[in-house]
């Protein structure tokens, strides 16, 4: 499948997961975002408004899915939010979901021979 290479900007122009997921989390996280965004889940989870619907799309994320986006809780927002990461599994299926190209991360090598290296010429 074809696939892109992370770039430190790769959400910025994303937002998938946040438009794909129902984001819930236990509810003293939601002490520190502003109320009007959360919405009760169950006697101890909240979560996002707008996830918890066929057509995700958290309230807190501002812009256009796949073009430019932020996160207007950025700071605060959950540790549901924090847990995906570039490229994992939950990243890639959602923008899959909204015809993205899957990432990859690709990582840096360290040369094991580099001091060998230096040490020639
Ligand atoms: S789906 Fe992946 S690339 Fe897109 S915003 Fe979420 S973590 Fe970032
Ligand atoms: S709170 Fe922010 S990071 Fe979390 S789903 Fe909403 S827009 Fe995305």
């Amino acid at each position: 499948m074809l696939s892109q290479i992370v770039t430190s900007d790769a959400c910025v122009h994303c937002g998938a997961c946040c438009a794909h997921y129902r984001v819930s989390f236990y509810w003293a996280e939601a002490e520190a975002m502003p109320s009007e965004m959360i919405e009760p889940l169950t006697a101890v989870y909240s979560c996002m408004k707008g996830t918890n619907q066929t057509q995700v799309k958290c309230i807190a994320l501002e812009g256009v899915v796949g073009q430019q986006v932020s996160c207007s809780i950025y700071e605060v927002r959950s540790s549901t939010c924090q847990e995906v990461q570039m490229a994992d599994e939950h990243c890639n299926k959602a923008r899959i979901a909204h015809n993205l190209i899957p990432l990859i991360q690709i990582e840096e090598q360290e040369a094991a021979n580099n001091e060998d290296y230096n040490q020639v010429g």
